[in-house]
C-alpha cells in the first residue's frame, strides 16, 4: 500500500491521479490533498478519498472548506508553510507534485530534503532550481520519478541501462495546435486558438506553453537535469501523432522509444507505482489508425520560445530561473488577452538580457531572480499594444 499526498488535486494531473487512485484502491491510500482555489472540488475529493488532511493554499477559500468538511476527521490546514511541512510526515511515502508553476518547488524541494519518494509532474522546479534539487536528492535519497510524458518515456527507456552508455535523448514533440504556421498568422492568435490542443487535455498554462513550444524547451531543462545530461546530448524532433513519448541513443547507435496513447494516466500510474507495473485497461495502441509515424525538424525561428527556453539551458546559472518566470507572467497575460502571442516572446528576450546572471545561485537567489525577473515582464505587458 502506497500512501499518497497529492498536491495540487484539482488540476488535470491531479484529477488523473484519483482516477487511478480509484481504479487501484488495493495499491493506493491518500493521505494528503492540496489546491489553490478550487474548495469545491477539493472537499468533494476529500469526501470521497478520506485522506488524513487537505491543505488549501488560497487564505479565502479556508473558512468554506472547514465548513463544508466539519462533519469529518480530516485536518484541513491553509498556506504554503502547511504543504512544505506536510510532504514530510511519516505517513506519507510519496508525493505526488502537480501544482503548476514555481509555486510547486518549495513543497517539492521540501519532500526531497525529506528523502521522500516524489512522483514529478511540477517541470518549473526542475527548470528553476534543477542543480539544487537533484543534490539535494543525492544527499537525502530521495527518488524522484517523472511524471512528464517524454520523461517518463526515458526513465523507461533507460531501466536496465548504464547511463554512461547514454549518446542522447531525443524528445518528441507534437507541435501543438500551430504547427507549420508562420508568424504571419501567430500575429492574431488569440487564447481561445491556443487552448485547443491537438493530442492532450491540460491544464491552461502548460496548453499555451505546448502552442509557443515552450513547453519543449522547459522539457529539455527538465530532461538535463532529471537525467545528468550535457546540453549537446538534448534534441527535439517533431512528431504530430504522439505515440513514441520520446527516444534515447546509446552509444552503439541503438535507439529506444516508448510509445503508447497520449493519455496522462498511463505516466502517472508509472510514476506512482514505479517500479511496479500494474495493470489497466485504458485503450490500447491500434496500429491501424496511425499507418503513419512522421518527424520533422521544429521551426526554431518561428517558435521562438524555444529557441530561446534552448538558448536559458546552454547560458545556466539563474537564466532558466529568468526565462520561467518570465514566461509564467507573460502567458497569464496571454491567457487575459493583454499581450499577443508574438510579444510573449518579445518579453521574455528582453527579460533575459536585463536580469544581471548568477552563476551559481542559492535559493534566495533564484527568488530573487524571479521576482526581479516578473517585474521587468509586468511592465513590458503594460506597454503591449494590447494593453492599449
Ligand atoms: P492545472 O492548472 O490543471 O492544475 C494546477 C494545480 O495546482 C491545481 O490543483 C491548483 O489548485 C494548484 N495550484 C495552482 N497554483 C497554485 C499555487 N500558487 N499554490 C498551490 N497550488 C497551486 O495544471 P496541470 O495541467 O495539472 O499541470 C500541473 C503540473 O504538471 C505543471 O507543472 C505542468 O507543467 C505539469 N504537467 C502537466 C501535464 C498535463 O497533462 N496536464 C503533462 C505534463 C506535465
Ligand atoms: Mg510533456
Amino acid at each position: 500500500m502506497t500512501r499518497l499526498a497529492i498536491l495540487g488535486s484539482t488540476g488535470s494531473i491531479g484529477t488523473q491521479a484519483l482516477d487511478v487512485v480509484a481504479a487501484h484502491p488495493s495499491l493506493f491510500e491518500v493521505e494528503v490533498l492540496s489546491a489553490h482555489s478550487n474548495d469545491t472540488l477539493l472537499a468533494e475529493q476529500a469526501r470521497k478519498f478520506m485522506p488524513n488532511a487537505v491543505i488549501i493554499t488560497d487564505e479565502s477559500k479556508y473558512a468554506s472548506l472547514k465548513n463544508a468538511l466539519a462533519d469529518l476527521p480530516i485536518k484541513v490546514f491553509v498556506g504554503t508553510d502547511a504543504l512544505n511541512d506536510v510532504v514530510k510526515w511519516e505517513s506519507v511515502d510519496t508525493v505526488l507534485a502537480a501544482i503548476v508553476g514555481i509555486a510547486g518547488l518549495p513543497s517539492t524541494l521540501s519532500a526531497v530534503q525529506a528523502g521522500k519518494r516524489v512522483a514529478l509532474a511540477n517541470k518549473e522546479t526542475l527548470v528553476v532550481a534543477g542543480d539544487l534539487v537533484m543534490r539535494t536528492a543525492q544527499e537525502s535519497g530521495a527518488v524522484i520519478i517523472p511524471v512528464d510524458s517524454e520523461h517518463s518515456a526515458i526513465f523507461q527507456c533507460l531501466v536496465g541501462e548504464d547511463p554512461e552508455k547514454v549518446e542522447k535523448v531525443i524528445l518528441t514533440a507534437s507541435g501543438g495546435p500551430f504547427l507549420g504556421r508562420k508568424p504571419n498568422y501567430l500575429v492574431n492568435v488569440k487564447a481561445s486558438h491556443a487552448l485547443q490542443h491537438p493530442n492532450w487535455t491540460m491544464g491552461a498554462k502548460i496548453t499555451i506553453d505546448s502552442a509557443t513550444l515552450m513547453n519543449k524547451g522547459l522539457e529539455m531543462i527538465e530532461a538535463k537535469w532529471l537525467f545528468g545530461l550535457k546540453n549537446e546530448q538534448i534534441e527535439v524532433v517533431v512528431h504530430p501523432q504522439s505515440i513514441i513519448h520520446s527516444m534515447v541513443q546509446f552509444v552503439d547507435g541503438s535507439l529506444k522509444a516508448q510509445m503508447g496513447l497520449p493519455d496522462m494516466k498511463l505516466p502517472i500510474q508509472y510514476a506512482i507505482a514505479y517500479p511496479q507495473r500494474i495493470d489497466n485497461s485504458y485503450k490500447r495502441v491500434d496500429f491501424r489508425d496511425f499507418q503513419k509515424l512522421t518527424f520533422e525538424q521544429p521551426d526554431y525561428k518561428t517558435f521562438r520560445n524555444l529557441a530561446l527556453a534552448k538558448e536559458a539551458m546552454f547560458r545556466g546559472g539563474n537564466i532558466p530561473c529568468v526565462m520561467n518566470a518570465a514566461n509564467e507572467l507573460v502567458v497569464h497575460s496571454f491567457l487575459q488577452n493583454k499581450i499577443s502571442f508574438i510579444e510573449m516572446s518579445d518579453a521574455i528576450e528582453i527579460v533575459m538580457s536585463k536580469v544581471s546572471y548568477i552563476e551559481y545561485p542559492t535559493l534566495e537567489d533564484y527568488n530573487n531572480s524571479d521576482h526581479e525577473a516578473r517585474i521587468y515582464a509586468a511592465e513590458l505587458v503594460k506597454h503591449s499594444q494590447l494593453s492599449h
